[in-house]
C-alpha cells in the first residue's frame, strides 16, 4: 500500500507559489508564498527585480517572503526565482505579472531651509548619523514571520496622499512620494498598523517624530512627523495600537501622518551584490493583503485582488 499512500502524499502537498496579490501593480507589496516544500526549517530567499528577498519559514511546510515591485519598471511579466538549500528540481518558479499604473504629480510649498542646496557642515553631519541609524534598521537580521491578519488604517482620518506621487517643492525641489498621507490635527491618535516590535522611535530632520515597526519576515511599517511618541524602542505593540499623535515636526506643510511600507531587500547581483537596502511599496496595497502563515485560499486570493482604486489613477 506504501505506493498509494505516496501519491496522496504528494497530491495534497505538491509545491507551488502563491502570490497574493496575484496580479501586483507597480510599487505594490506582494506576499509569496511556497507551499508543500520540506523546508527543514532553513532560510532561502525569492529573487526578482534584481534583489534578493528573505524567505523564512511560516508553516510547517510553507516558506513565505515580502517582494517588492518596484514603482520605476515597464510593467509586463517578471520571473521570481526561489533559492532554499533544500531546493530541487520540484520547487517551483514563478511569474510576477507586473499591472501598469500612471501616478500623479503635486506642487507643494515647504519652509525655504528645506529645499536649500547648500547645507550647513552641522546638517549634513546629522543627516549621515540619521542615514546610519536607519541603515542599521534595515540591516539588523529579519524577525521571524508573524501572522498578521489584515493590517488596518494607522488613523480614521481621510487619505491626503498617495504613493508614488512626484512632488516639486517650490518650483525647485523634486522628489517622489513613497507613502501615504493621513489628514487630522496635532495629537488625533495614531494607531499600529498590524503587530510588531518597535524598532525606531527618534526625532529626525526630515521625518521628524519617526516610528518605526518590525511586522517579521522583512516588512516594516513607518510613522512620521509625529508630535508625540507612545510606545518605547523595543516594545511590541498590537494592532490598532495607539503607538503615538499626529505632528507636524519635520518637513511638513502643516500636521499630518505619512505612513510608510518598507520591504528589507539585498541587492542579487553586482557590485553591490549582498548590500541590504530598503524599498518603500504602496500602503495602500498593504491595506489589502491578508498575512498568514499558509497562503490564503484561491477564493480569498480573488476577494483580495485590487478592485478599482478610487485614487491616483
Ligand atoms: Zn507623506
Amino acid at each position: 500500500m506504501a505506493p498509494l499512500v505516496l501519491i496522496a502524499a504528494s497530491v495534497i502537498a505538491a509545491p507551488h507559489v502563491v502570490i497574493d496579490p496575484p496580479q501586483p501593480r507597480l510599487g505594490d507589496p506582494v506576499v509569496v508564498y511556497v507551499a508543500g516544500v520540506e523546508h527543514g526549517g532553513e532560510w532561502g530567499s525569492a529573487e526578482a527585480f534584481g534583489y534578493s528577498f528573505t524567505l523564512q519559514p511560516a508553516g510547517k511546510t510553507v516558506l513565505r517572503a515580502f517582494v517588492a515591485i518596484p514603482s520605476d519598471i515597464e510593467p509586463g511579466p517578471y520571473p521570481l526565482t526561489v533559492s532554499h538549500p533544500r531546493a530541487d528540481a520540484a520547487w517551483p518558479a514563478a511569474t510576477l505579472q507586473v499591472q501598469k499604473r500612471t501616478f500623479e504629480t503635486a506642487h507643494l510649498r515647504v519652509a525655504k531651509k528645506f529645499t536649500k542646496r547648500k547645507r550647513s557642515d552641522a546638517l549634513k553631519a546629522r543627516l549621515k548619523r540619521e542615514q546610519a541609524q536607519i541603515r542599521l534598521v534595515w540591516t539588523a537580521t529579519p524577525t521571524p514571520v508573524r501572522d498578521l491578519g489584515r493590517p488596518a488604517r494607522p488613523t480614521k482620518t481621510r487619505i491626503t496622499g498617495h504613493y508614488g506621487t512626484a512632488r516639486v517643492f517650490n518650483n525647485e525641489r523634486r522628489s517622489v512620494h513613497y507613502g501615504m498621507d493621513f489628514g487630522g490635527r496635532i495629537g488625533t491618535p495614531v494607531y499600529a498598523t498590524a503587530t510588531g516590535k518597535v524598532v525606531m522611535s527618534s526625532m529626525r530632520w526630515g521625518s521628524g517624530g519617526t516610528l518605526i515597526l518590525d511586522h517579521g519576515g522583512g516588512l516594516f511599517t513607518t510613522y512620521f512627523h509625529l508630535s508625540k511618541r507612545r510606545v518605547k524602542l523595543g516594545q511590541t505593540v498590537t494592532k490598532g495600537q495607539r503607538i503615538g499623535d499626529v505632528g507636524r515636526s519635520g518637513r511638513v506643510t502643516g500636521p499630518h501622518l505619512h505612513f510608510g511600507v518598507a520591504l528589507r531587500a539585498a541587492y542579487a547581483d553586482g557590485a553591490k551584490a549582498g548590500q541590504i537596502r530598503s524599498l518603500y511599496v504602496d500602503p495602500a496595497g498593504l491595506l489589502m493583503l491578508k498575512i498568514g502563515r499558509t497562503p490564503p485560499s484561491p477564493s480569498s486570493v480573488a476577494e483580495a485582488k485590487p478592485s478599482p482604486r478610487k485614487h491616483a489613477e
